[in-house]
């Protein structure tokens, strides 16, 4: 890579860390964005600073609460008897998206993932099957990327809940493995959601 001032470097750097983003594409970004005014780069310098304290996780849900109201626990108009299970709060505005799923959530924060050694936080286990049993949840749905991590978190999941009254569905996919939730589109979505099977 061509040596820039140490400055927009490591910016480039930096925007490297998303996803997708390669040397090419984090250059065209860095190039772009000194390009800004000044208000703007303000605005955006100070947004990232603080947006990692604004967001703060129900503690019930684990889904981002508004002005310290969880918006998928407080409303009455969800469904209660069924708990819909994601990878992270991501995922919950793009089920929400599909207008085809009223019921709870579940965020689990961190999938099994034996290559790299990490898995679920087992408190997070513990509250959903919490809820599950104080509720009368009839139905967990999980609705996670078809990945392996997707996968080893769902049979982790399936075992876990297991002697509990609730059945456990997965999203009707049929995608290649490797499909990412966010790869779909509405439609397929919504149909995932509604045509979701016993698993
Ligand atoms: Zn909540």
């Amino acid at each position: 890579m061509a040596r820039y001032p140490s400055q927009l470097q490591q910016l480039i750097q930096l925007l490297k860390k998303l996803p997708g983003v390669g040397n090419k594409t984090a250059e065209r970004y860095g190039f772009h964005l000194v390009s800004w005014t000044a208000g703007d780069l303000a605005k955006l310098g100070e947004l990232l600073t603080t947006v990692q304290n604004a967001l703060s996780p129900c503690p019930l849900c684990g889904c981002y609460m508004q002005e310290l109201v969880c918006p998928f626990c407080e409303g009455s108009q969800r469904d209660r008897t069924t708990i819909c299970v994601v990878a992270s709060p991501k995922e919950v505005y793009l089920i929400e998206e599909t207008r085809s799923y009223a019921g709870l959530y579940h965020v689990m924060g961190q999938l099994l993932s034996p290559l790299e050694g990490k898995s679920p936080d087992p408190a997070k286990i513990d509250l959903l099957r919490r809820r599950i049993e104080e509720y009368g949840v009839q139905e967990v749905l999980l609705a996670f990327d078809s990945t392996v991590e997707g996968d080893a978190t769902a049979l982790l999941l399936r075992d876990k809940l297991a002697g509990l009254k609730a059945k456990v569905t997965r999203l009707a996919f049929g995608m290649p493995m490797g499909s990412a939730l966010d790869h779909l589109d509405g439609y397929t979505l919504s149909r995932a959601l509604t045509g979701r099977h016993h698993f």
